[in-house]
């Protein structure tokens, strides 16, 4: 099978679908891979690292789109990259479709089968694939959120740990999966004072054993997140409901009620979001405010430290890539009940139910 890599075009997105070492294996199981130039290159990976293990380097997207059998990404296609796609073609990637009726259409137009990497299921029920960026982006939010409390960029001006004679700052996290806890973890180091909310009781109790009383846990209802989030500096939305849209579970309402300067930390974003003020934000310029309240609310968090993220997500990736390149996608997915719940959209049919009922369309 030719497998094909295209640069990402995200604004600042650095990350690349796959890493020489994962090119080798390729090559070593008998394919052939195609990398755009300079895909790798914001990260250490040149052209000369993808073609010392064998891949072939390509002038363009174009050309690895017109080319390739299955083209492996980081982001979402973006609608360039949807029309490029065809019919046949297999396309491996985050898509994130259930906000997103532009790409799920362009993704249905295009005819090609696009499995997507956050619905990838494992045995015990959790999602691999999403798992190695959340836990980037979930250490990354309490950082971004200390950063963005200081004063110069628009802060309140609490030090999260605080200092002695001096309480440290409350961080709440609404959702206590793999991002919220490792946001706890990072925000636990820091020195703060530190609350999960969860809606699963089962969660709480693991959260209470591993976190040996340093962390607070809340069971999650409106009320319990009200009174949280009105008296926190930094409140971080770590929630998923997987395939679909994340739930509003703050107010406009409570967010007036914080302390000027405090911040919101939107992990969820690519759901959505789960702070009704949330709108998706970039990079280049990650925060608004909000009668007065930080609003950090990028979607390719772990784009920011794309090495490390491409790293992990490649590690995450490979054995499916291999089993989609080895066997065809037909049997691959056939013989994997978990990969196949990664099939978003075939030839032309949204097949993942979360996203059909999402965006109302036909299953
Ligand atoms: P996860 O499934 O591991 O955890 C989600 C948690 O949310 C679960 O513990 C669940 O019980 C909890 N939850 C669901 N509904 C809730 C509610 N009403 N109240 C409280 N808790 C609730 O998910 P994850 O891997 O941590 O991912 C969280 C979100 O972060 C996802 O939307 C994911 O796509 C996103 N994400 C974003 C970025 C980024 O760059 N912005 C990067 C990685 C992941």
């Amino acid at each position: 099978m030719l497998i094909g890599v295209p640069k990402e075009i995200k604004v600042h997105e650095y990350r690349v679908g796959l890493v020489p070492a994962g090119v080798r294996e390729l090559v070593h199981h008998g394919h052939k891979v195609l990398v755009e130039t300079n895909a790798g290159a914001g990260i250490g990976f040149d052209d000369k690292a993808y073609k010392a293990v064998g891949a072939k380097i390509a002038k363009n997207a174009a050309e690895v789109f017109d080319k390739a059998d299955m083209i492996v990404k980081v982001k979402e296609p973006q609608p360039k990259e949807c029309k490029m796609l065809s019919k046949g073609q297999v396309l491996f990637t985050y898509l994130h479709l259930a906000p997103d009726p532009e790409q799920t259409q362009g993704l249905i137009k295009s005819g090609a089968t696009a499995i997507a990497y956050e619905t990838v299921t494992d045995d015990r029920g959790a999602l691999p694939l999403l798992a190695p960026m959340s836990e980037v982006a979930g250490r990354m939010s309490a950082h971004v959120g200390a950063f963005y409390l200081q004063k110069e960029p628009g802060g309140s001006g609490v030090l999260l740990g605080g200092v002695p004679g001096v309480q440290p700052g409350r961080v709440t996290i609404i959702g206590g999966g793999v991002s919220g806890t490792h946001a706890a973890k990072m925000a636990v180091g820091l020195g703060a004072d530190v609350t999960i909310i969860d809606r699963s009781i089962a969660r709480l109790r693991q959260l209470d054993d591993i976190f040996g009383g340093q962390v607070k846990t809340v069971y999650s209802t409106v009320d319990a997140i009200e009174r949280n989030v009105v008296r926190s500096d930094l409140v971080i939305g770590a929630v998923l409901v997987p395939g679909a849209a994340a739930p509003k579970l703050v107010t406009h309402k409570m967010i007036k009620q914080m302390r000027q300067g405090s911040v919101l930390v939107d992990i969820a974003i690519d759901q959505g979001g789960c702070f009704e003020t949330s709108k998706p934000t970039t990079h280049a310029d990650p925060v608004y405010l909000v009668d007065g309240i930080v609003h950090y609310c990028v979607a390719n968090m772990p784009g920011a430290v794309a090495r490390t993220s491409t790293v992990a997500l490649n590690n995450a990736t490979l054995p499916f890539t291999l089993a989609l390149a080895d066997k065809g996608y037909r049997r691959a997915l056939a013989d994997d009940k978990h990969l196949m719940n990664g099939l978003n959209v075939h030839e032309g049919h949204v097949t993942y139910k979360a996203v059909s009922t999402a965006l109302k369309l036909k299953y």
